[in-house]
């Protein structure tokens, strides 16, 4: 799961993490920056330093990580701007080769409220595939082919974002709920993306079927996928 900032994988994808783990899978968060300018309003009204909004930044997105079960790991490249670099994606492709995963998680490639999002995604989808080149000099062997699902945005419609994989969370919630309250900073969105994953709950049930037994209180996360999805039976 690769990020921009600090908060971005619990509002979008914490569900998704956190039922990775809870089926004993390996999840890894790596974000690219804190945050720390971009998405930090109100530390900074609060009056605290560049340094200080890192570090709380820091501590707050641990926090949300072990409440999800997952690694995180931060490159503390800068946001706004998040500046695209040979060198940050060659870290990612060494992330890619150490990690091996199954399935990545990003942000989609536009965002015209959010510039730091799109250039994660690039560098997201750059690494991924140099990782796969059997010559690109990084340790471990080439990565095979996982899967990209893009994580909804936070104005889907401005990023040509519709859903076309609704994930149930229900059984997760609780603990995707916890770790967005490990994010103070961002106080705003908790009832947000609590609302939001009752909508996509909501959508997940009628795309389900009304017979299949679904909780009333279906909870979904909505992603996109860039890659076909490979199968050899259609239902
Ligand atoms: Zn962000």
């Amino acid at each position: 799961m690769i990020s921009a900032h600090a908060g971005d994988f619990v509002w979008r994808a914490g569900g998704a993490i956190a039922l990775a783990t809870s089926r004993g899978e390996r999840a890894k968060v790596v974000c690219l920056s804190y945050g720390e300018r971009g998405e930090s309003a109100k530390a900074w009204r609060a009056g605290k330093t560049l340094e200080e909004i890192k570090a709380i930044r820091r501590e707050e997105a641990e926090n949300a990580a072990a409440e999800l079960g997952a690694e995180i790991e931060f490159l503390d490249a800068g946001d706004y701007p998040l500046v695209e670099s040979q060198e940050l994606v060659d870290r990612l492709v060494r992330v890619y080769r150490d990690v091996v995963p199954d399935v990545v998680l990003t942000h989609p490639l536009a965002d015209p409220y959010n510039g730091d999002h799109p250039a994660a995604a690039r560098m997201a989808l750059q690494a991924r595939v140099l990782a796969q080149a059997i010559g690109y000099e990084a340790p471990g062997e080439p990565l095979g082919a996982p899967p990209v699902f893009f994580f909804e945005p936070h104005q889907p419609e401005q990023c040509d974002f519709k859903p076309e994989v609704l994930l149930d969370i229900t059984p997760v919630f609780d603990k995707k709920r916890k770790a967005m309250e490990c994010l103070p900073a961002q106080q705003h969105m908790w009832d947000y993306y609590t609302d939001l994953a009752k909508r996509r709950g909501v959508q997940l049930k009628r795309n389900a079927g009304p017979n299949l037994g679904l909780a009333h209180d279906t909870m979904g996360e909505a992603y996109m996928r860039l890659y076909p999805q490979v199968t050899d039976v259609l239902s």
